[in-house]
């Protein structure tokens, strides 16, 4: 079968070849009075080029405001083309308002120049990505200049920040990633709890069910604890990432399960991938900011260490998953509803009095009994051939060159083609938002027009995450959207499904 690959639209990957004239390099000793600003960041990336055959800085896409997306990708041979070496993707500020992130990078960047680290780069490969939002990160704000939460946008991809992470993944199909944020314990209920979290970093691994088993217990039980503990050990105090609480008002989860973010849209790929959560400051913005840039500084050393120690295992873990998910035989069954459950025992939470000044330290430990770290699956489907979309939806067709989907012109031959339709809305509750999903009742659709239909297989990289998307009962999919609820407004669901 004559498969189609959507044209690239790669033409915003270009060298930066038009630089100032040469500077010596200081060393990044900020004060941090205000964050790195774009245009300081700007001529930094670029002395930094000039300093180093290892450094090539590309721009990857522009802004909303058209400000470059600039990405740093460092190597001993020719970038991502040795198969040999771990290819490793951080990227860090889609929340402008989360700074320390951007600033870690830039001294990381720092750091992988200096002689004693060039030993990472015998079996890394190295791209940073300093600042995925940089209207936002002007003026201190979480959205981009569209008011979007980049964030949640990793599944729709209509924004040009969010497309151009994916199109440069999409080049280099990195085997890790780490997507780095900040996370607040400032919050009212904490405050009026009268404790708060106080850990300078923490760390979040994969979750989502349909992501390979092995990846995902081996980004949880191997590289979390090894991370966690060389934070520790160089001073600053590291936990895993706890959304939710205070204990005995709000239950607290291991995370998400959602593939809307940076973390889990490269992880449903199979990825060896994380999220890196500092402790943001009282004021989110320049308070106490030496310190959470250079212990997130600490925790991305770590996870390079981390895959430099284990490159061969991650290289062949992310190839053989991905394989599975390019031949279509990853799984019988997908998830399209899971939900957060206990694994039996409470969580040990260090916490320190609420106005506390003190960092990397603890008051005392809480045990919390409401921790729902496992992710359970409640609703499955089989795993079907693909999926046909009306080439008449506009909305749609965005979608598929958006995600650079692979697409067939062909239905095979012994296929069954179902259409659903929608009986009735009902509500369920993901992660405390009560969302709507549809019951869909199937029936086998005797004969089609394939002219008027897109094919999309699932027997690709991004497989996965299209079953999540377009099936009409899934919690995570593209109808949970105000942008795509009209697909679930009607009587019949437009898109088909082949089996
Ligand atoms: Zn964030």
């Amino acid at each position: 079968m004559k498969t189609l690959r959507l044209a690239l639209t790669l033409c915003l990957l270009l060298p930066m070849t038009i630089f100032a004239q040469p500077k010596a390099i200081t060393a990044y000793n900020r004060e941090y009075k205000t964050p790195t600003s774009y245009s300081e960041l700007n001529q930094y990336v670029q002395e930094l080029d000039r300093s180093s055959e290892l450094l090539q800085t590309k721009v990857i896409g522009n802004s909303v405001q058209n400000r470059h997306i600039f990405a740093l990708c460092f190597s001993d041979g020719q970038f991502g083309r040795n198969p040999s070496k771990l290819k490793v993707l951080i990227f860090t500020q889609q929340h402008g308002n989360e700074q320390s992130g951007k600033e870690a990078v830039l001294l990381l960047a720092k750091e992988l120049l200096k002689q004693e680290n060039l030993y990472l780069f015998e079996r890394l490969d190295i791209a940073l990505i300093p600042q995925i939002n940089p209207d936002g990160a002007e003026i201190n704000k979480r959205t981009n200049s569209n008011g979007v939460d980049l964030n949640r946008n990793h599944l729709l991809l209509d924004q040009p920040e969010t497309k151009a992470l994916h199109n440069f993944f999409n080049i280099y199909r990195f085997d890790a990633t780490v997507d780095v944020h900040e996370y607040s314990p400032f919050g009212e209920s904490w405050q009026n709890w009268g404790y708060r979290k106080n850990a300078s970093v923490t760390l979040g691994a994969l979750t989502n069910p349909n992501i390979n088993a092995s990846l995902r217990k081996s980004t949880n039980d191997d590289a979390l604890p090894w991370v966690l503990q060389f934070i520790k050990n160089q001073g600053y105090s590291s936990a895993i990432y706890t959304p939710g609480g205070p204990p005995g008002i709000d239950y607290i989860r291991h995370s998400t399960f959602d593939i809307n973010d940076g973390r889990q849209s490269f992880g449903i790929q199979n990825s060896y991938s994380f999220i890196q959560e500092g402790m943001n400051g009282s004021d989110t913005y320049v308070d106490n900011l030496s310190h959470r840039s250079v212990s997130q500084l600490t925790g991305l050393m770590g996870f390079l260490n981390y895959f430099h120690a284990n490159h061969n295992k991650i290289v062949n873990l992310v190839k053989q998953s991905r394989e599975q998910l390019i031949n279509g035989y990853s799984s019988a069954k997908t998830s399209i509803q899971a939900n957060h459950v206990t694994n039996g025992s409470g969580l040990q939470l260090p916490v320190v009095k609420f106005q506390s000044q003190e960092y990397d330290t603890y008051d005392s430990i809480v045990i919390v009994n409401d921790y729902r770290p496992i992710v359970n699956s409640i609703k499955d489907v089989e795993t079907p051939y693909g999926y046909l979309l009306p080439k008449d939806d506009s909305k749609l067709m965005d979608w598929i060159k958006a995600h650079q989907f692979i697409t067939e012109d062909a239905i095979p031959q012994s296929s069954v083609i179902e259409a659903y339709s929608i009986e009735s809305i009902g509500t369920a509750d993901f992660e405390g938002d009560q969302i709507a999903i549809p019951h869909v009742r199937t029936e086998i659709v005797s004969s089609v027009n394939q002219e008027e239909y897109i094919i999309l297989p699932i027997s690709q990289l991004k497989g996965n995450m299209i079953i999540m998307a377009l099936e009409p009962e899934s919690m995570l999919g593209l109808s949970t959207y105000k942008n795509f609820m009209y697909l679930i407004q009607g009587t019949k669901y437009p898109v088909l499904r082949i089996k």
